[in-house]
């Protein structure tokens, strides 16, 4: 559920209509709803119910700093993947004892800064990473905290570019070598088990492939204590998927109610352990829009286009993943013919696009809208063919906050030199 909706044939952003701020900052522009982000965190804290439960939200979806304070309130944790993030979320004020850092690829500088800030967990994702951490940690004189991610090889029947638990993906270290790979890390002085994680993909539509999940890592876990290991969390990743077009994701509550049905058993027989989650896309996506005007219409012997001024470098998802993003007219337009179009933007490639063959009503100077445009849209963006990024604002009820400004021509080449004249 979201708080962009029509009134008297007009696009609202909660009580602010669309086409006023499209008019004031400009376009493209990302608009993000308050009420609809809070919204959708509190979804996540009330699926525990009263269980140990912990959500730390993945940054990269929308690292916008606005967006990080504004969650940090209601005081979740963070999933971050770089140094960049873990900076990110001090400067928006989060408390970094509630941090989780994965990826594949930390580096020592990255990891020094981490235990610096004294984050809650190393999610570790090879056995040479775990050297790292362990060489770090003793040369700091600290002991870091850490979790094994497992790859537990379940197909998350997704996009292959954002499926992340087969054996053949980067991810995670194979469930086949994770006790052995837990043993070792039982041995060495400076890292401290805390927890184990997967993450299989992202967009996912279904629960199954996180039960097929747990139910893999159920034995693994039961093997550690066997063992004498013991963990503190199990971490289920992020994932869940939103309602771009015809999508009906699991709801925050159905997929923990689901998880915790599984593990009963387990927590019987090992004690109950504090379940993570780390959604990204969930949270956000359809917490904005983005919008853009339309600049020209043409028609290429039948083949109708739409040239808008919004392109693959403000939101790659079209291009990239083929992704089906809902565009919708800002005002509603009887007057215009209803006509078949590809939303295209002004970037030199033929893969720049934002949607193929809609149906709309469209004149030049209409503003459209592109629902659920809060994830991986305005953090993948790039300055491609020179463009600056563009403003972001966020609506609270009737007000307006600007949370990115528009970038100058100047910021495109701040950080480069012109060479000196001999
Ligand atoms: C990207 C990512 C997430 C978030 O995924 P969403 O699909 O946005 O919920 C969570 N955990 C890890 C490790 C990730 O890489």
């Amino acid at each position: 559920m979201d708080f962009f909706r029509y009134q008297d044939g007009e696009l609202y952003a909660e009580s602010v209509p669309v086409k006023q701020l499209a008019q004031t900052y400009g376009t493209p522009l990302y608009i993000y709803s308050k009420a609809t982000l809070l919204r959708h965190v509190q979804a996540f804290k009330e699926a525990f119910a009263g269980r140990d439960g912990l959500v730390c939200y993945a940054v990269k979806a929308n690292s916008n700093l606005a967006i990080l304070q504004l969650l940090s309130q209601q005081n979740i944790g963070f999933d971050i993947v770089s140094g960049g993030e873990l900076a990110r979320v001090i400067a928006a004020g989060a408390d970094p004892h509630k941090v989780i850092f994965s990826g594949v690829g930390k580096t020592e500088e990255e990891i020094e800064m981490a235990l610096e800030a004294g984050i809650l967990c190393f999610n570790v994702e090879s056995a040479m990473e775990l050297d790292r951490i362990n060489l770090v940690a003793g040369r700091m004189g600290k002991v870091a905290p850490i979790s094994f991610r497992i790859n537990p090889n379940v197909d998350a029947h997704t996009h292959p570019y954002i499926s992340t638990g087969l054996k053949e993906n980067k991810f995670g270290i194979p469930v086949e070598s994770a006790l052995a790979e837990y043993q070792r890390a039982a041995k060495m002085e400076h890292v401290e088990i805390v927890g184990l994680d997967f993450h299989i993909g992202s967009q996912l539509t279904e629960i199954s492939p996180y039960i097929d999940a747990i139910k893999a890592l159920k034995k693994l876990i039961r093997q550690l204590y066997a063992a004498g290991i013991k963990l503190h969390h199990l971490d289920i990743g992020g994932g869940l998927g939103v309602t771009y077009s015809v999508e009906a994701p699991p709801l925050p509550n159905e997929l923990l109610n689901a998880a915790y049905a599984e593990l009963e058993d387990l927590f019987d027989d090992v004690g109950t352990l504090q379940v993570v989650v780390e959604p990204g896309r969930s949270i956000v996506a359809n917490a904005g829009i983005f919008v853009y005007k339309v600049e020209f219409t043409k028609d290429n012997l039948g083949k109708k286009f739409a040239i808008v001024d919004a392109g693959m470098n403000d939101n790659i998802r079209p291009s990239l993943y083929g992704a089906f993003m809902n565009i919708i007219t800002v005002e509603e337009n009887p007057e215009a013919d209803l006509e078949l179009y590809d939303v295209v933007g002004p970037v030199c490639e033929t893969g720049d696009f934002q949607g193929k063959n809609r149906q709309l009503r469209v004149r030049p100077g209409d503003f459209l809208a592109m629902r659920g445009s809060g994830a991986y849209c305005s953090a993948m963006a790039s300055q491609y063919n020179s463009r600056p990024k563009c403003a972001e604002v966020l609506v609270d009820g009737d007000k307006v906050h600007v949370i990115r400004e528009r970038e100058t021509y100047e910021d495109l080449w701040a950080k480069e030199k012109l060479l000196e004249q001999e």
